[in-house]
This record gives C-alpha cells, sequence and structure tokens, in this order.
C-alpha cells in the first residue's frame, strides 16, 4: 500500500498525471476515489476488497472524470482487460492513460465484507483466474500473492447448464430475467458499456420495450450479452450490483466460452490482440449468410 501511495504521489507531484483514480476507504468498505493532490496520496488503499472496476471512469461516457485531466489507474488483471478493451475500441489513447497494475489474490465478492477471503466469501469469477498480473501496465506493484481460494464452481455451472435440453435451458433463463426489474445498473457500471445511447433507450423507433416487462427484459438480455461477445472482461462488476442477483456471470462466461470455441478468442490485456467483433478473416466459418 505504502508503494501505492508514494508513486501515486509522485505522479501527482510531478505533473505526469491530474488524478489518480483508486479505492480508499469509505464508511462501509472499499470505495472508489479520485485523488487529485499529491497530499490526498495517503488515501488509496489496496487489498482484497478492492473489487470495482475502475476502469468504467475512463470510459467517454464519464465526461465528469475526464474534465479532471489526464488520469493514472488502478488496475487488477482483469480491470485491466477492460482498459485495454477501450484503448482497442478507440474509446481511450494508450499514452492518455497512466496503468498502475496490482498483483492479485482474489477479491471478496462484497467491497464491504468485513470477513478473511476464504472459498466462501471469494467473487465467484476468481477462484482459477489464470491473469493475476496486469501485462499492460506501467507500473506493477505488490508481491505476487497466493492464488484465490476456492473452486471454479461457475464453469461446473456453466457445464450443467450447457448440457440441459434447449427447453429447460429455455426456462431458467426465463425464470431468471423474469425478475429483472430493468435498472440498468448492470450497464451503467460496466466499463465497456460506452455507447452515448442505448440502443435500450431508444424509442423511434423502439427496438426493444423499456419497461419490466418480460417481452423487453429478454430481449434486453440478449442483447447485453450478445453485445459483450469477445468485450466481456470477466470483471464481474454488472453481476454484483444486480440487486435481484440474476447470474449476469454465468450468462457473460457462457458467451466467452462459445467465442472461444469459434474464433479462438481469450479477452486479453493486450490491446492490439484483434477481437472478433471488429476483425474479418477469410477462415471463418459465414454459415450465417449461406
Ligand atoms: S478475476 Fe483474477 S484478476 Fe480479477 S479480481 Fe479475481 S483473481 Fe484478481
Ligand atoms: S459485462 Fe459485466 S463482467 Fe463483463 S466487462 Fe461488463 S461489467 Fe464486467
Ligand atoms: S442490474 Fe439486474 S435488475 Fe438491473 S437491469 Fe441489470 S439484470 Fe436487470
Amino acid at each position: 500500500m505504502k508503494e501505492l501511495q508514494e508513486l501515486s504521489r509522485s505522479l501527482l507531484a510531478d505533473g505526469q498525471v491530474n488524478v489518480v483514480i483508486g479505492w480508499e476507504q469509505g464508511p462501509t468498505g472499499a470505495r472508489p476515489v479520485f485523488v487529485t493532490k499529491p497530499e490526498d496520496a495517503d488515501r488509496l488503499i489496496f487489498d482484497q476488497r478492492c473489487v470495482h472496476n475502475l476502469a468504467a471512469y475512463l470510459s467517454p461516457r464519464r465526461p465528469n472524470v475526464g474534465k479532471l485531466g489526464k488520469a493514472a489507474i488502478v488496475a487488477k488483471p482483469c480491470d485491466a482487460k477492460a482498459v485495454a478493451g477501450l484503448i482497442r475500441e478507440s474509446q481511450i489513447k494508450r499514452e492518455d492513460v497512466v496503468v498502475i497494475g496490482v498483483r492479485c489474490g482474489g477479491v471478496l465478492a462484497d467491497p464491504a465484507s468485513k470477513e478473511a477471503l476464504s472459498a466462501e466469501t471469494v467473487s465467484e469469477r476468481c477462484p482459477g483466474c489464470e491473469s493475476r498480473e496486469p501485462t499492460l501496465a506501467d507500473h506493477v506493484l505488490g508481491d505476487m500473492p497466493p492464488p484465490p481460494p476456492g473452486e471454479r464452481r461457475r464453469d461446473a455451472r456453466i457445464d450443467e447448464l450447457e448440457a440441459m435440453p434447449p427447453a429447460e435451458r429455455w426456462a431458467f433463463w426465463q425464470a431468471e430475467f423474469e425478475r429483472c426489474v430493468r435498472c440498468n445498473a448492470c450497464r451503467q457500471v460496466c466499463p465497456l458499456c460506452t455507447c452515448d445511447r442505448c440502443v435500450t433507450e431508444k424509442t423511434q423507433p423502439l427496438w426493444i420495450e423499456s419497461s419490466a416487462h418480460s417481452r423487453g427484459v429478454f430481449a434486453w438480455q440478449l442483447t447485453r450479452a450478445q453485445h459483450h461477445a469477445g468485450r466481456c472482461a470477466d470483471c464481474g462488476e454488472c453481476d454484483r450490483v444486480c440487486p435481484v442477483d440474476i447470474p449476469l456471470g454465468l450468462l457473460n462466461r457462457e458467451v466467452a466460452r462459445i467465442v472461444e470455441r469459434r474464433f479462438g478468442f481469450e479477452m486479453t490485456d493486450d490491446p492490439a490482440a484483434a477481437e472478433p467483433i471488429g476483425a474479418f478473416r477469410m477462415e471463418d466459418e459465414q454459415e450465417f449468410i449461406r
């Protein structure tokens, strides 16, 4: 933590950046903070409660953060994948952000938790994580911690869902989506939901019913999942903020698996890697246009 505070202080004091986007201790746990003065760098923390993907604040959808000037961002490896996504999609320029990477041994499911990190308290995306040191980083801090505790329960659950007959799987997701209240928290928190105007808000023409009716809800969920195909950083933020506990992480991960099988692409923090959605390959099957 000292390392992070000292580096941030010097980046701000030397004028290399105008703001450091990191985490601080809030009244109920870790929370995002925007440090603009060298003397405030001591507020910065990093531990297993630093759950939030701060890359969301780099998105052009957040002009108030952009107005603060050049930013440094503290990024776990999964957060760095989202930063890479923003660069890849020309939402930000690499030279406009200083990435302070932190080595990661997993985070808690709840940033307000006072529990130790364990198989019961760990975020479900962390067990088995293979990218615990960001490569998209100007600085990498901390010693490599032990691997996140727990089993890859989520993958086993997706295997079960894939093995279900389609009608049963359809019924599973219908029952889950039925609870959606269309609060859009999952969209607002996502660093890679970068559209100025979401397709779900367009009323002329009305593509997707915007009330929390089951028709619109199903279309919204499938649209959200498709728009993240090959783009989702698997940071788990949409899943965490959903007030009705829809297992969005299962859906994101299932789509990521399909993309991996079909296009051999896995989300990475290399901004130069070509995302399937923006790349054309002659060897792609293209059976959908036959
Ligand atoms: S998914 Fe990996 S990088 Fe992200 S918080 Fe969990 S262990 Fe850390
Ligand atoms: S869809 Fe969810 S898990 Fe994927 S990048 Fe967005 S917030 Fe993170
Ligand atoms: S956060 Fe949950 S309830 Fe809100 S729109 Fe997303 S899926 Fe629906």
